[in-house]
């Protein structure tokens, strides 16, 4: 199944009409493996569909993130960044570059859990978590599993 259909059939099973420039966004999203902003969709997407507007982009990826179709990574200043892994993971924010890498480690996602299951807070049921890491890139790749 190529993009384009993947990202219909999801449209389809949230019950959104599947129009040609709601699948170019959602498929532009889900293949960036940068967590893009709206501009970069916008950037992207425009190359082959020149009527879609950065407004557009803007509302239609609302959208999604209200459907659960993607979700929001914030990065410097509050700015939006989206992201097409719905998954469990974690982020690390390279300020300088302004990077958003996907960063998984289950020994952290382990510790983390216990830490907050030891610490009982109340009157809360842990469904999710997501730790957002910031630094300035020094080397690359160094020491760190990054996807
Ligand atoms: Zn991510």
């Amino acid at each position: 199944m190529n993009t384009l259909e993947f990202a219909k059939q999801k449209l389809t099973e949230v019950g959104l009409k599947a129009t040609q420039q709601r699948m170019v966004i959602l498929a532009a999203v889900q293949q960036s493996k940068n967590h893009p902003s709206p501009e970069a969709v916008y950037e992207k997407v425009r190359v082959n569909n020149p009527s879609i507007s950065l407004g557009t982009v803007y509302n239609t990826l609302d959208i999604f993130v209200e459907k659960d179709l993607i979700q929001t990574v914030l990065a410097k200043n509050g700015l939006k960044r989206y992201d097409g892994r719905l998954g469990n993971h974690n982020h690390i924010h390279c300020v300088n570059t302004n990077e958003i890498l996907d960063f998984e480690d289950e020994e952290l996602n382990d510790l983390v859990l216990e830490f907050l299951k030891r610490k009982k807070i109340e009157n809360l049921d842990i469904r999710k978590f997501s730790l957002h890491i910031q630094g300035e890139k020094i080397d690359e790749k160094k020491n760190i599993k990054i996807h």
